[in-house]
């Protein structure tokens, strides 16, 4: 089957990118799973922290805000819901917490008082310090991906799901990708494929970046007895040994772990669940009786931690949308957009530092 843009990867970054470039141009996108957002995109914390991710993404952050503050394109109803994240730091993690502020975007430091006020269950000692970024959102997951989807479909673009690339040749400007369903044929090929981009780099014979794929553990508990915690901020140990959010009147928590692993579907691991509700209940004075659910899922990194989006330096036409670690859901529409831009040839929306940032091309040098 011929077309004009193949993209390998039914997560948010697939999903937004393939919408991003189906107008007038033949787009097929190839998930494996017989749904889309079955991987990370379907358990992450979905929580826009605008200043996450470090100085590469400032403006990506900022282009992706504009985005979610206006998705009429996609959908009719607000993708984000007020939150606020507050970070707290016991005196051993002041340091971590002056990294973060150091650049920080829109925030403000807090009093323990004001951090107690704002959620209840802190000890003062784990409180020591704080800041809050009130602009921090809830992002509706579902209703991105889906936005995406449907947008992708509308302007013809489709989505074959249970469609595993399972070899790739490239001859006469041509990439061609074999699947159970057939062999899809295009100049350009984006590996969107998330834990899995370097293996399908090498199924490609393109040379992997060196992308390592970290589990992560998350978990919903009980909301404390006789608290309501829907006004709760998300709150975040600066040192990142643990953090909560607010979830349908519970809590949903993570022990803010990054265990180094290979692509796989990913489940959550009891010890290192136990061991970061451990550290969570240093800082609490709430005693956790019960897990309720827990998942895991991988956040994928390239070596210096920035998303990796653009052209390979010397595969022609092998497109890189990978490595977006813990921000690829907030960062996704800016990134889609940046594909298309970059893929179709037009004016940057970036400015050029950033797209160098973040370009395949740092890895040579
Ligand atoms: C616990 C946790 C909390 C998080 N919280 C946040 C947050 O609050 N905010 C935020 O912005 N981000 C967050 N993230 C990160 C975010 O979820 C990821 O950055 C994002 O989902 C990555 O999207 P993706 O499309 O690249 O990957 P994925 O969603 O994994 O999609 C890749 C897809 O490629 C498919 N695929 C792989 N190989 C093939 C193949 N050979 N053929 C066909 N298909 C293939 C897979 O099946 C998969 O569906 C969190 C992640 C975790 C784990």
């Amino acid at each position: 089957m011929q077309c004009d843009f193949i993209i390998i990867g039914g997560g948010i970054a697939g999903i937004s990118a393939a919408a991003r470039l189906a107008a007038g141009a033949r787009v097929t996108l190839l998930e494996m799973e017989p749904r889309i957002g079955s991987h990370t995109s379907g358990r992450s914390a979905a929580i826009f922290i605008q200043n996450y991710g470090g100085a590469a993404v400032a403006d990506v952050n900022a282009l992706a805000l504009d985005f979610f503050r206006d998705p009429a394109e996609i959908t009719d109803l607000p993708l984000l819901a007020p939150r606020g994240e507050m970070m707290v730091a016991r005196a051993e993690d002041f340091a971590a917490l002056d990294d973060y502020l150091r650049d920080a975007r829109e925030i403000e430091e807090l009093t323990t008082e004001q951090a107690l006020i704002l959620c209840p269950i802190l000890r003062p000692e784990a409180a020591l310090r704080a800041s809050i970024e009130r602009g921090a959102q809830t992002i509706d997951c579902d209703l991105l991906l889906h936005g995406f989807a449907k947008l992708l479909r509308r302007l013809g673009g489709q989505i074959e799901t249970d469609a595993p690339a399972q070899a790739i040749t490239y001859d006469n400007g041509l990439w061609h990708v074999t699947t159970p369903k057939g062999v899809y044929t295009a100049p350009v090929l984006v590996n969107a494929a998330g834990a899995w981009a370097d293996p399908v780099a090498e199924m490609a014979g393109v040379a992997p970046l060196g992308l390592i794929p970290y589990r992560r553990n998350a978990a919903i508990l009980p909301a404390p007895a006789d608290m309501v915690v829907d006004s709760w901020p998300m709150v975040v140990n600066a040192a990142e040994r643990w953090y909560i959010k607010p979830e349908a009147g519970k809590l949903m928590f993570s022990p803010c772990d990054a265990i180094a692993t290979t692509p796989h579907d990913a489940w959550s691991d009891d010890m290192e669940l136990a061991e970061g509700l451990d550290r969570f209940d240093q800082d609490v004075t709430y005693e956790v009786t019960r897990v309720e659910r827990s998942w895991a899922g991988l956040r994928t990194f390239a070596p210096d931690h920035a998303p990796v989006v653009g052209f390979d330096r010397q595969a022609q036409g092998f497109f890189w949308l990978a490595g977006q670690g813990g921000i690829g859901i907030q960062t996704a529409p800016a990134l889609a957009a940046l594909t298309a831009s970059l893929i179709l040839g037009q004016p940057a929306l970036l400015p050029e530092a950033t797209i160098g940032a973040l370009s395949p091309a740092r890895f040579a040098v």
